[in-house]
């Protein structure tokens, strides 16, 4: 798990190929221990979500499958993504209909994710105290509220520096 900051907003210039190996041992590990299947096509898509962190749309990540010679059909990759989904290797930005990996531990979890609306630099928190309030807020409802993904818009330090 990565402990290193806060807010990780991570960009181009780190050493992103350490993110995708440990992400990708992560979910070997977690897959192992789970007895899921993280077959050659799942993991490949996990991969490709991987590549950066930025979110992916689904149709991006379909062209990249076929890049490589064998050709995959639109429901493969969904079900790839389903199963990622499921095991809480990557999350959904709803309002971008795409996806990208999460750096946090995998299975079930609450997250925030702070989406910077101009590089599209996605950082991903699990704050106790946002957790704390949705439950309490849904409590004065009668509403039991489930571990969910919350999406926060924002801009990045940096590009609230660069206009
Ligand atoms: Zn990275
Ligand atoms: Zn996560
Ligand atoms: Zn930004």
């Amino acid at each position: 798990m990565n402990t290193e900051s806060d807010a990780t907003f991570r960009h181009r210039d780190h050493d992103h190929s350490a993110c995708v190996s440990e992400a990708l041992e992560d979910a070997d590990r977690y897959c192992a221990q789970r007895g899921l299947r993280l077959t050659r096509i799942r993991r490949r898509v996990l991969e490709i979500i991987w590549q950066g962190h930025e979110p992916v749309k689904a149709y991006d990540i379909l062209d990249q499958l076929n890049q490589s010679g064998r050709r995959s059909a639109p429901p493969t990759v969904y079900r790839a993504l389903d199963f990622l989904l499921e095991a809480g290797l990557v999350h959904r930005i709803d309002s971008l209909n795409a996806f990208v990996g999460c750096p946090l531990a995998p299975g079930e979890h609450s997250a925030q994710l702070l989406v910077c609306s101009g590089c599209e630099t996605v950082a991903e928190i699990d704050d106790p105290a946002i957790r704390g309030i949705l439950d309490q807020i849904g409590a004065r409802h009668g509403f039991a509220v489930e571990p969910q993904t919350v999406e926060i818009k924002g801009l990045c330090e940096r590009c609230r520096g660069d206009s």
